[in-house]
């Protein structure tokens, strides 16, 4: 018997990847796998606008914590119960072949989105994991699945699956990282990870799609579209803008569903213009045909296509596509455009803007933001002496110096202006600016870049000036951090360059 338990369920997409990180590095063995119901009243929930959103939301999170595992967007969880008792039955027969049978259950439902307490897909399982597909799930399956059961909602679990329990008492509770997996199988203690938690996986578009209850209409037309993209499901038009105001879950195409239900589809999409436009996410409505007068409307209001719902899927996926390639080069261009050319660090104008953002989210988290102003010392000399070629060269340099100082996601190195650079960082107090400001200061020092011959015994060197300041006071401008931070580089250049200085009010 293994000495691990995990609590998962078959219809919770958090145990499918957990039980594919465990399969892919061997480690099933190391468990003791047994079923329960995360949620039991799940007949009458299933298939709800609610849970298919939260279903949505879910595999959105999983592919952020474990990108290497498959999972495409079922249309629904199943309902679990005969399943669950079916692999119980089979492990009474032979405990390997069980463990197959659980497994072609999951990515059954997690891969190929099939309805899993169908008996035609379990007999299909059961047939592929070489077991008979005559199954006597009889009491005593019901009586350990509710042993089970018992188990996990007794056990201090905060009723969250997947559930690992160690031998010595430790919990893992809920999915993690592929380390803290094997971390926790070798004995360390791993933190819960908090719901929901992850950050935004890049690489695939997100597509919000937005109609209430009517949405499972649109299920087939989006078949291959599951797999491409990440899909959210709204369940209120508030949900929908908050979503187009986050940063994390911001989607590159909103489709809006026409069930003939909305009072005034042209208001609807004025409205929501107000919040896709500035990022430039295209604004799509599917449903039935509209007269022609209508359908201009909207494009009056900004929406990119109006898609036909029983035309061929390949037609509107191709028609979606082209929408999302629009967002992509989009979003290509506005970075090209914020990009200093030269240095290949943001520009100024890219600066501004994220000083402003946060600046703005500083409001709200009350967390400290820094920032370093740097100016390269008597580099007038050395681009008259060395010409500006090299000026550039050495310009290039210094940037790579400060970027790869500066390598936390959130922070943003600018080029300033001519030989001046900026890092701004986000939740970062005095000492945490000054200890990345030294050691770029030493870092720039250390390149060992010849100066003129004015100061022939030393190398090129930077002067660096830090401010950090809670936003928190309403009326006091972003500017402020700049004007402190060139306060205090003026110092640093009084005091003799090749130094760093923070600012302090005198
Ligand atoms: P300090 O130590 O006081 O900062 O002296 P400095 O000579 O660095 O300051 P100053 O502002 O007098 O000169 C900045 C020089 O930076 C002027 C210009 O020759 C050079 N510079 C500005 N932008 C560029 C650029 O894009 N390429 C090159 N090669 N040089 C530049
Ligand atoms: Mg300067
Ligand atoms: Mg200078």
């Amino acid at each position: 018997m293994a000495e691990y338990i995990v609590y998962g369920d078959l219809n919770c997409p958090f145990s499918y990847a957990l039980h594919e990180l465990l399969c892919s590095n061997n480690l099933l063995h190391k468990v003791d796998w047994r079923l329960v119901e995360h949620n039991s009243e799940i007949g009458s929930y299933l298939g709800s606008a609610e849970s298919m959103a939260e279903l949505a939301s879910d595999v959105f999170n999983i592919r952020n914590r474990t990108p290497d595992v498959a999972i495409s967007l079922p249309l629904n969880r199943s309902d679990s119960y005969f399943p669950c008792l079916c692999v119980i039955a089979t492990q009474k027969i032979d405990p390997g072949k069980a463990e197959t049978f659980r497994h072609n259950l999951y990515r059954a439902l997690w891969v190929e989105g099939k309805d899993i307490s169908n008996p035609s897909v379990i007999f299909n399982c059961l047939e592929a994991s070489e077991l008979p597909t005559e199954l006597d799930a009889d009491e005593t399956c019901e009586q350990i699945l509710e042993a089970w059961q018992q188990q996990w909602e007794q056990g201090n679990f905060t009723l969250r699956t997947p559930a690992m329990l160690a031998p010595d008492g430790r919990k893992l509770v809920g999915l993690m990282n592929h380390e803290s997996i094997i971390n926790f199988l070798q004995g360390d203690s791993v933190a819960t990870p908090e719901l929901n938690s992850g950050t935004r996986y890049h690489e695939r578009q997100t597509i919000a799609l937005y109609g209430g209850d009517s949405v499972a209409e649109l299920w087939g037309v989006l078949s291959t579209l599951r797999d491409e993209s990440n899909i959210l499901l709204p369940q209120s038009l508030q949900a929908l803008k908050d979503q187009l105001l986050s940063d994390e879950q911001c989607p590159d195409l909103v489709l809006l569903h026409n069930d003939g239900q909305q009072h005034d589809l042209t208001e609807q999409c004025r409205e929501l213009g107000h919040f896709t436009r500035e990022q430039q996410i295209p604004l799509a409505v599917i449903g039935q045909p509209l007269d022609d007068s209508a359908e201009v409307a909207l494009y009056d209001v900004g929406v990119a296509d109006y898609l036909l719902q029983n035309r061929d899927p390949a037609i509107i996926q191709s028609r979606i596509n082209i929408l999302l390639q629009l967002k992509r080069s989009h979003d290509l261009l506005a970075r090209a455009a914020s990009i200093d050319n030269l240095t290949q660090v943001f520009n100024r104008r890219e600066f501004e803007r994220t000083l402003e953002i946060e600046w703005r989210r500083g409001q709200r988290s009350k967390q400290p933001l820094s920032l370093i102003l740097l100016d390269i010392d008597h580099f007038k000399a050395f681009n008259d002496y060395l010409g500006h070629l090299n000026g550039d060269n050495c310009l290039r340099q210094v940037a790579l110096a400060i970027k790869e100082s500066a390598r936390r996601a959130q922070d943003i190195v600018s080029r300033y202006g001519g030989e001046e650079f900026c890092i701004l960082l986000p939740d970062t107090d005095q000492s945490g600016a000054q200890v990345l400001a030294n050691n770029i200061c030493n870092k720039i020092s250390q390149l060992d870049i010849r100066h003129s011959p004015e100061f022939r015994d030393q190398p090129v060197t930077a002067s660096l000036g830090i401010t950090t300041m809670t936003p928190n006071n309403k009326g006091v401008s972003p500017h402020k951090l700049i004007e402190q931070a060139d306060k205090a580089l003026y110092q640093a250049k009084e005091q003799g360059r090749n130094r760093v200085i923070c600012f302090t009010a005198e």
